[in-house]
């Protein structure tokens, strides 16, 4: 296994390997940008079928996380974790609160924060060994209001003032009247079709797990379709909020929607994907720049700041897309490739 020879090694500054044996923690962090600020990123919990696969998951996240922190206009650099094991049954306290020491090793260098297979709990457990982690339970009410630790209600508010922004820009038009598929009704899903419904938009949903659409269609009197049948709706606009790779060469053939607006990380199957949607006339809102709300909310948490400065900060995210629309409309680019090339030079410009 390779790492300064990687595919996706792209000058990381940082990239550390670690072993406890009296907790059985293996574990990576990888800082890639630290040019604007401190890496904040999540610690992925997954059991990987092996090393390798781990390191690409932290060398590709962690300058994902460069890029976001940057289009988001924080002083944050990028970076981000995985700890090898099985978020359902090896989570022991010793191994987070190894986990907790190896964070601490940074010395601020690389906070950590929630993303698959950890939470708010997990927050706790690495609080307990180091100061350089956000999403641990309640807040001061300074601290951009007094709440949980979950950042996605941020999201949401981020993502649609995105979506407003993309239909506004595309189809000239609000959100009464506006048809919208939404692919997963879970914490940011859901939430999206709420404010969605309650602006005058039709909403279709799907999810893979029947409770949560249930539920989506009793509270908000959306319509349910099934999860295959969700990319080929004849609708304005489609937001995916569920897993990343579902803008691939199987979706994009049935894909009717001119917007493509949603939460989900890592949304383009190949990076050819992005000129394919562009030749089509389909505006995409990359992923990193519309879902970046989260990543504002735990920034306030650490640093503190009112509920309004959060807020206003959060649907800032529409003027960064608009920018990224207009660019990729004069220059003749996608907006994929528009968005890395804001946030580099925003990077290099320090
Ligand atoms: P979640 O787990 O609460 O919800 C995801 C939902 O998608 C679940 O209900 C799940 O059953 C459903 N789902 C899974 N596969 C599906 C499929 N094939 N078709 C339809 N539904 C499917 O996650 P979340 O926090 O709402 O996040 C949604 C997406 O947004 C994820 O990709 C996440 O990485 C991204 N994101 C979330 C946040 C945040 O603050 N929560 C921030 C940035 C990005």
């Amino acid at each position: 296994m390779t790492v300064f020879s990687h595919p996706d090694f792209d000058q990381h500054e940082k990239v550390a390997f670690h072993h406890d044996r009296a907790s059985g923690l293996t574990a990576i962090i990888a800082v890639h940008n630290t040019r604007l600020g401190p890496a904040l990123g999540g610690c992925r919990i997954y059991p990987y079928s092996n090393d390798a696969e781990a390191l690409r998951d932290v060398l590709r996240l962690s300058r994902g996380m460069t890029y976001k922190a940057s289009l988001a206009r924080l002083p944050l650099g990028g970076g981000k974790s995985v700890i090898i094991a099985n978020p359902h049954t090896d989570k022991t306290p010793e191994l987070l609160a190894a986990m907790g020491d190896f964070v601490e090793s940074f010395n601020g260098t690389y906070i950590t924060a929630a993303d698959s297979g950890s939470g708010v709990p997990e927050m706790e457990a690495f609080a307990k060994r180091t100061r350089h982690v956000v999403g641990a339970g309640n807040r001061d009410a300074s601290h951009g209001g007094n709440r949980s630790g979950d950042p996605s209600p941020s999201t949401v508010n981020g993502v649609f003032a995105g979506l407003k922004a993309a239909a506004g820009f595309r189809l000239d038009r609000d959100l009464q009247g506006l048809n919208v598929a939404v692919q997963g009704v879970g914490q940011v899903g859901f939430g999206l079709a709420a404010q969605l419904v309650e602006s005058g938009a039709n909403v279709w949903v799907s999810d893979v797990y029947p409770a949560n659409v249930e539920r989506a269609v009793r509270e908000l009197g959306v319509t349910a379709v099934a999860p295959d049948d969700i990319y080929g709706l004849d609708v304005d606009v489609f937001a995916p909020c569920a897993m990343g790779g579902i803008l691939n060469e199987t979706t994009l053939p049935v894909l009717k929607a001119k917007v493509i607006a949603g939460a989900a990380n890592n949304q383009l199957g190949t990076a050819a994907i992005a000129n394919e949607l562009h030749q089509r006339g389909i505006l995409y809102a990359p992923d990193y720049a519309i879902n970046a709300g989260g990543l504002i909310d735990v920034f306030y948490e650490r640093e503190g700041g009112s509920a309004d400065t959060l807020n206003a900060h959060v649907l800032g995210i529409a003027d960064t897309l608009k920018e990224i629309f207009l660019r990729s409309q004069e220059e003749n680019l996608p907006t994929a490739v528009v968005a890395d090339r804001v946030a580099m030079e925003r990077v290099n410009a320090g």
